[in-house]
């Protein structure tokens, strides 16, 4: 009977059918709910994580076969270890594109009618003045990466009103075109946009992406919107940007650590709106990616080659094994 590891809070919390699922193929069920996974992993020989990192040391511990992550994001395992150990890594792709597009357009609201603070303001002070806001109608949004939540996003925008522009080095601009928005380089996004939104993994490249040259570089009026990873953005340098006034205001649903540092100048930021990496955190995208995760786990245990592998090497040598070819 495999063991499966189960290191994500959401699996089998809205819905019991991702459980019901694995137990159907006789998996055996371990939970773990801390952030930090334990240095070794015993007999597991399945993982399915969200956030937890997954180092090389956890890896070359582990009896590990399969690892399917929660999400897209593959950042916080490290997958040159995984494919050298030939363990195979799978991801979600699709299931919580909507709902990380739609909560970034909900932070555009927030941040454009000032309506957190707007309510703080009533609920503790108990003031009626109210914040004089901006209309998104007819702004500029600013994509940094146009892949499947950019392009959401952009759907979205555009039925507001909103003139869209992208950077994206790697998908051509035609591509961009066809879908409405207009190609930019990452300086015309910066100094054109009202609001600037960011949806790039992060890799060695995009680490630090948006730091002071960038941020300066911003209309002192535009808003700056990360639900992507954090680490793109340089957080010293935000919180200096939002005291300073070198833009109006951010939203991050994702920080370099965590749970953040709660001592960090970014927290003394009242133009700053944060939430707690909650961009895949609806009902609709947490069933999706559930039962994404236990298929690949269950194809793989079954002989079929899981869907969404990203380590392709590992998967040319699974398909050789299996005397297939791609
Ligand atoms: P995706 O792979 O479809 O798109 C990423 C895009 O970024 C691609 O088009 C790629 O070409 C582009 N890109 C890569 N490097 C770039 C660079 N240096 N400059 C500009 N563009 C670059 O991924 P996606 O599904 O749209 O997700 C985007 C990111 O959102 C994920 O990598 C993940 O980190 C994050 N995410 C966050 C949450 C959340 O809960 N907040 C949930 C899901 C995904």
């Amino acid at each position: 009977m495999p063991k499966v590891l189960i290191a994500t809070r959401t699996f089998g919390k809205y819905s019991q059918e991702p459980l019901e699922l694995l137990r159907k193929y006789s998996f055996e069920i371990l939970i773990y709910e801390k952030e930090v996974l334990p240095e070794t992993l015993g007999d597991v020989d399945a993982l399915i994580v969200g956030t937890p990192k997954v180092t090389r040391d956890i890896l070359a511990n582990s009896n590990l076969k399969i690892i399917a992550k929660h999400g897209v994001g593959v950042d916080n395992i490290d997958l040159k270890a995984a494919t050298e150990l030939g363990i195979p890594v799978t991801v979600t792709p699709g299931a919580n594109t909507e709902s990380v597009a739609e909560l970034t357009i909900g932070l555009i609201f927030v941040l454009a009618r000032n309506i957190v603070s707007t309510h703080i303001e009533l609920f503790q002070e108990h003031s009626w003045h109210g914040n004089v806001g901006i209309e998104i109608y007819g702004k500029v949004l600013g994509l940094v990466g146009f892949g499947a939540i950019a392009r959401e996003v952009n759907k979205r925008a555009a039925c507001l009103g909103m003139k869209v522009i992208a950077y994206d080095p790697y998908v051509p601009a035609k591509e961009i075109q066809n879908a409405g928005a207009k190609p930019a380089i990452l300086e015309e996004v910066l100094q054109l946009s009202d609001f600037v939104s960011i949806h790039v993994p992060l890799t060695e490249e995009t680490k630090g992406l948006i730091g002071e040259k960038e941020l300066r570089q911003m209309k002192r009026s535009a808003f700056l919107i990360n639900t992507a990873r954090g680490g793109i953005v340089d957080e010293e340098a935000l919180a200096t940007a939002l005291k300073e006034g070198w833009i109006s205001g951010a939203a991050l649903d994702v920080f370099s650590q965590e749970p953040p540092n709660f001592d960090s100048p970014l927290f003394g930021c009242n133009n700053l709106v944060t939430t707690p990496h909650m961009g895949a955190h609806t009902i609709e995208a947490v069933y999706r990616m559930n039962i994404m995760a236990a298929q690949a786990v269950i194809d793989f245990f079954q002989g079929r080659i899981p869907k969404h592998v990203v380590n392709q090497e590992v998967l040319s040598k699974l398909l050789k094994a299996k005397g297939s070819s791609l």
